[in-house]
């Protein structure tokens, strides 16, 4: 099932002015009303749903939640469906800790890292790992990507 942020083609950090725009567009293509060659009309109802969650601040935090508990769910498998990714490249290291500041809320140093997480990390096909990190501001999620130091 595709989430909200991939109904609208848009990333999980999007502002809601992109919002906006991307169910603009959504609309323009698929509303019968709107064009008259109407890509999904079906979907039209999934569109509607999404922008309403989305461009509603505590609905989108509890969609965030909800995406984040199916991910825990599956054992932190996660495809990375409407999550951010980022690179461990994008934290600084601070006393045992890997820090970033937050991409949505631009809190400083809210997404926190440690060497205990990254032991718990979802092995990906490429000698790589996943882990998840939340915002302690906002509660967004972000992927992060990282290979084992040498
Ligand atoms: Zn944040």
């Amino acid at each position: 099932m595709k989430t909200y942020y991939e109904v609208l083609n848009i990333s999980s950090t999007a502002s809601l002015e992109d919002i906006k725009k991307a169910y603009k567009a959504k609309l323009l293509e698929n509303h019968p009303d709107k064009t008259p060659t109407p890509q999904n009309p079906q979907l039209i109802p999934i569109i509607v749903e999404a922008y309403n969650t989305l461009s509603d601040l505590t609905r989108r935090d509890e969609y965030d939640s909800n995406i984040q508990n199916d991910h825990k769910g599956k054992g932190f498998n996660i495809d990375g469906g409407g999550l951010d990714l980022y690179s461990l490249d994008d934290f600084t290291y601070e006393n045992g800790m890997f820090l970033k500041s937050c991409p949505r809320c631009e809190h400083s140093n809210s997404m926190i890292l440690t060497e205990e997480d990254l032991e718990n990390g979802t092995p990906d096909d490429n000698d790589g790992f996943d882990i998840i990190v939340q915002c302690s501001s906002c509660s967004l999620w972000i992927q992060v990507k990282y290979y084992e130091s040498a």
